[in-house]
């Protein structure tokens, strides 16, 4: 008998036909005498659904009302499973994040997890119940209602995962696992059998969309057994998402590059021209992590007397940071020009190979040169290379370099 987490995204949820099939493969595995805990997301459209309602009161609401809306999204989605379970005859309770006292910092919208309580949903679960745990929610040591960002119900599956001791965390989605790239873009792409958590980690915060950033974080802190896997097909063992060791263990070669990630969420930030003295990076950026907007690539760039600054931001906290920068940070810093720049994606080559092997960047610069492709801004870590193009490019550029690290089907 094993206790396995089982996420469910909002596709597995999207009406009450798929609903019936989650409770069916839920109460496949459960007469196989597992323990199952279900976390389930919204039915799919419906956080945009109520983000859209909520803006149509405010295009500013307040983050905790907004957090307050678009929570019930989930709290339908457990009743609702629940019940399914509960037809199938299996014993089933729901809980919100609340109510499992899932304890997070009060920031809405982006709230981090710092403890699960979990004692009555313990005692359900050692009592037969399937118990369906609303994702994406928490709440803050006031009682506030808060929310862990988009795609958040992945690292409530795995944080649920880790305070439980769970023997595995599987995370159902729509695509049978981890791909080297998005088949959208490259038809060619390859399912990996498994990845290591440092290579998913870089290629959720590089762009893939399978798992929310911060489940991959939360797994490999508490070396939670990650899974992802097909809601719509009954056989596959998805991808594995293991430790550097264990998959050394196997004696099979390491690929160099496992996959390559891209990502047009973000923009750039121009500072030109500032004076190039002690501090003038924490004047500039201080402000700007103040105000909780998260900065993804900064390069500094020394001139003769001045120097530049470049840094990208999520597109919709554009704005925000330019204000920031236009109003507090420019008096004190006479910048010769602080520029905006909307229109631009990032490319990323990523694998654990890379640390054993050079030319990895210079190969990824001459496929981008043969195509034509200018980079704006590159970044680099032990397994990883990200480049910023502009964002038409970013397509051709995705399917050169898949083709380039020879990562089709074989
Ligand atoms: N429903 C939330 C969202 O769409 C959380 C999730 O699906 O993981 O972002
Ligand atoms: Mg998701």
């Amino acid at each position: 008998m094993a206790l396995i987490v089982q996420k469910f995204g909002g596709t597995s949820v999207a009406t009450p036909e798929r609903i019936k099939s989650l409770a069916n493969r839920v109460n496949r595995f459960k007469k196989q005498g597992h323990q199952i805990v279900v976390v389930v997301s919204a039915m799919s459209g419906e956080t945009n659904r109520l983000i859209a309602l909520a803006n149509e009161i405010t295009t500013t609401p307040s983050l905790r009302e907004l957090d307050v809306i678009i929570s019930t999204g989930e709290q339908v989605s457990i009743g609702m499973t629940a019940l399914a379970l509960q037809e199938l005859g299996l014993k089933a309770k729901s809980y919100t994040g609340s109510q499992v006292k899932i304890l997070t910092d009060a920031s809405n919208g982006k709230a981090r997890i710092i403890d699960i309580d979990g004692q009555s949903m313990k005692k359900d679960i050692d009592n037969g119940y399937v118990v369906v745990v609303a994702g994406f929610q928490g709440c803050d040591a006031d009682g506030n209602i808060t929310t862990l960002g988009r795609g958040g119900s992945d690292t409530t599956g795995v944080a649920l995962a880790a305070a439980l001791g769970a023997d595995e965390c599987q995370i159902y989605t729509d695509v049978d696992g981890v791909y080297t790239t998005d088949p959208r873009v490259v038809p060619e792409a390859r399912r990996l059998d498994r990845i290591t958590f440092e290579e998913m980690l870089e290629l959720a915060s590089q762009g893939s969309k399978v798992l929310q950033t911060r489940s991959v974080e939360f797994a490999g802190k508490y070396k939670v057994k990650l899974r992802v896997l097909s809601s719509f097909e009954e056989e596959g063992n998805g991808t594995l998402i293991t430790f550097e060791e264990d998959s050394k263990d196997d004696n099979m070669e390491q690929p160099l590059i496992s996959g390559i990630a891209f990502n047009r969420d973000e923009a750039k930030i121009m500072v030109l021209g500032v004076p190039d003295t002690p501090g003038i990076a924490y004047q500039i950026l201080g402000p700007i992590a103040d105000a909780n907007i998260d900065v993804d690539i900064i390069i500094q760039n020394q001139g003769a007397k001045t120097t530049d600054f470049t840094f990208t931001v999520h597109k919709n906290e554009m704005k925000k940071a330019l204000e920031i920068l236009n109003t507090k940070v420019q008096p004190d810093i006479h910048a010769r020009e602080i520029i905006g720049d909307d229109n631009i994606a990032k490319v990323s080559a990523v694998g654990v190979g890379m640390r054993s092997h050079v030319g990895v960047a210079s190969q990824m610069f001459r496929t981008l040169s043969e195509e034509g492709i200018n980079i704006q801004m590159i970044s680099t870590s032990e397994i990883k290379v990200a480049v910023v193009i502009e964002e038409k490019y970013m397509e051709l550029a995705v399917r050169a370099l898949h083709k380039a690290f020879e990562l089709e089907e074989a």
